[in-house]
Formats: structure tokens, C-alpha cells, sequence
């Protein structure tokens, strides 16, 4: 009796300690039973871990996890030799640069914006979006508007190394937004080389778990380089490049939107979890439908997924090779390749 009611003590005054002070929650919640993986971030491709390394600070020091995800995303969006994501991203065969973004919490709270010029930050905007009107979307003109109305500068985001590989891709125009080409495009130090090929186009998805198992995501991305003028791709589109359900997990995409578009890509990872699917197998069987789907031309095709479940498990799964994603959590730092349909 006496250990029974010392232990329950002891239990309670534990519990205590980890419920009400956030920091020793996220220093010790890797012992305890289903929460051993929070908090985690992961995020698509190599550049990812840069932008984790940004999220991990905020969640670490006990943030809100939409604060988190948006601190990441901000990274490449604001990074000048990122070309496929905010500033100095590949215009559109206009040479205008033309941003989509999205933000979602595991409530199914979100906001997003596309076709949005001259922003730096359009993750942030489609933040208030979410936070400060009765809408979800914001395009164009209107989210331009929008984004002055709440103090965002106006700046010019076609950097001269942009200019210079549009007026490269200007010269035969050839417009084919087929495949990525992954290994043509990055160095060996993980530094994107110009132009690549006239497909570049990849996108930052982060999804993450805090300290209390809150989840969220952000994606944002300049889309396909050289894309005709308003195209819109999967990563805005709520289901499409991103979907969080605290309930059932979070996934997101990078590769042809329209081919993410068309499946719902992101939610049909998410539904399938729900049903308590594996994220890496999650993530292969809509990569499987794609393929199946587009049999004649499914070698000609890029897209990959990742997905992160409500225990903090992750995988991905891509159509082809070279789909990496980066892993940010107490336990590892790691950039990882995704496996694929064609190896
Ligand atoms: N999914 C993005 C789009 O189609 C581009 C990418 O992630 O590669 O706009």
C-alpha cells in the first residue's frame, strides 16, 4: 500500500514536471510510450535539412508547431540560390516568378495562396490567410493585395541567375514539364547547378509533430520553371501538395503537379494511413496508382511523396530515383533517398 500510493506520488509529481514545463516535455518525451518519435520534422529533398535545422529551433524550445513549419519553409524561400522555391525561383516562360504556398495544422486549419508575385515570404501569407479571413485561398492579384494590406513588401524576386537561365531556356522554349531530373540538377555538395534542364522544379514540404503530438505541414514552392503563365501546381492545393489530419497523419509532395492534382495525392496518402497503412507504403500506393495510371508515359514522370504518421513514423516513395527528404528529430539529422518505382 505504502509503495502503491509512493509510486502513484511519484507517477503524478512526474507527470506534472512534463505537462506543465514544455522544455523537460520535449527533452523527455522520447521515453514515453507513443511518443517516442516527437517531436520530429521532415521535409522534402536535400535543402531540407536546412530548413528543418530552422523548425527544430522553434519546436525545441517548445513552440507552436505552424510557427515551426513556417520558420522552416522560410529558409529556401528566402534563399537567393534556391531556384525552385521564392526568391531567385525560375520564372514562368513570361519571366515573371509566380509563387504558390500552403500551411495546414492537424485540425484542418489552413490557408494558402497561388500565382502570387513580388513576395518573398508567400508561406506567411498564406498564413494569415488562414489566421485572419474566413477563406482559404488567395490568388494573384487578390493575394498580392492581401499581402500589402498586412505590411509585405514588394520586392523584385528574379535574381540575375534566374534571368540568365530563362533567357538560356528562351532560346529553344521548349516546354516539356515532364520529369525532374534530380542528379543533372544538383552539384555534389547539394548545391543546385543552372540550369539542369528545362524541367527543374522542386518544391519544399515540410510535416511536422511537436513536443504534445500537435501536427502541421507548409509547402511552398516556385513551381515548374518555365511554366505557361497562371499555371497553378499541386502545392497550394489543399489535398494536393499538403494535407495534415491530426487524427490520421500528414503528407506531402514533390514532382508534376498535375499528376498530384489528379490523384488528390496528398489526401489519398493521408486516407490511407487512416486506415493504418504505413507512410512508406502509403506513399507507394498512390505513386502506384500515378504509374498505373500513365502506363505509356510513367517513365517520363516525377513525383514523390512524404508522409509522417501521429506516432512520428516517416517514409517516402517516389515514381523515380534521386527523391531525397531530410529527417530532423533528437535522435538523427539525416538526408535520406526515397525509394522509387524505376530503380
Ligand atoms: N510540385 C511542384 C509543381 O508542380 C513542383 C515540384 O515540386 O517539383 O508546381
Amino acid at each position: 500500500m505504502f509503495l502503491r500510493r509512493k509510486f502513484l506520488q511519484t507517477s503524478a509529481a512526474g507527470l506534472a514536471s512534463l505537462f506543465f514545463n514544455k522544455k523537460s516535455f520535449a527533452a523527455a518525451n522520447t521515453a514515453l510510450p507513443g511518443y517516442k518519435s516527437h517531436p520530429i520534422i521532415i521535409s522534402t529533398w536535400d535543402f531540407g535539412k536546412v530548413a528543418n535545422a530552422e523548425a527544430w529551433k522553434v519546436i525545441n524550445a517548445g513552440g507552436n508547431v505552424l510557427d515551426a513549419v513556417e520558420a522552416g519553409v522560410k529558409v529556401p524561400e528566402a534563399d537567393p540560390k534556391n531556384h525552385t522555391v521564392g526568391l531567385g525561383g525560375f520564372p514562368d516562360r513570361d519571366g515573371k516568378v509566380t509563387l504558390d504556398a500552403c500551411i495546414m495544422d492537424g485540425n484542418l486549419n489552413c490557408g494558402s495562396v497561388a500565382f502570387l508575385e513580388n513576395i518573398v515570404h508567400p508561406i506567411s501569407v498564406a498564413r494569415l490567410v488562414m489566421e485572419k479571413t474566413p477563406h482559404i485561398m488567395l490568388v494573384g492579384e487578390g493575394a498580392l493585395q492581401f499581402a500589402l494590406a498586412n505590411g509585405f513588401k514588394k520586392e523584385n524576386l528574379l535574381t540575375p541567375a534566374s534571368e540568365k537561365a530563362w533567357k538560356e531556356w528562351l532560346k529553344t522554349a521548349k516546354y516539356e514539364p515532364v520529369i525532374n531530373i534530380e542528379n543533372q540538377h544538383y552539384k555534389k555538395d547539394g548545391s543546385q547547378q543552372l540550369p539542369g534542364g528545362p524541367f527543374n522544379h522542386d518544391t519544399i514540404g515540410m510535416l511536422a509533430i511537436d513536443a504534445s503530438g500537435k501536427m502541421g505541414g507548409a509547402c511552398t514552392t516556385s513551381g515548374a520553371a518555365w511554366k505557361m503563365r497562371g499555371r497553378v501546381g499541386d502545392s497550394p492545393i489543399i489535398g494536393a501538395g499538403l494535407y495534415v489530419d491530426g487524427e490520421a497523419g500528414a503528407a506531402t509532395s514533390s514532382g508534376l503537379g498535375e499528376e498530384v492534382i489528379r490523384t488528390c495525392g496528398s489526401h489519398a496518402v493521408v486516407e490511407l494511413m487512416r486506415q493504418g497503412i504505413k507512410p512508406l507504403t502509403a506513399c507507394k500506393k498512390v505513386v502506384e496508382r500515378i504509374v498505373k495510371r500513365n502506363a505509356a508515359k510513367a517513365q517520363t514522370l516525377q513525383v514523390g511523396f512524404l508522409a509522417l504518421n501521429t506516432k512520428g513514423e516517416y517514409g517516402a516513395f517516389a515514381i523515380q530515383k534521386d527523391f531525397t527528404y531530410s529527417v530532423k528529430s533528437a535522435a538523427e539529422e539525416k538526408v535520406y533517398e526515397a525509394e522509387s518505382w524505376f530503380k
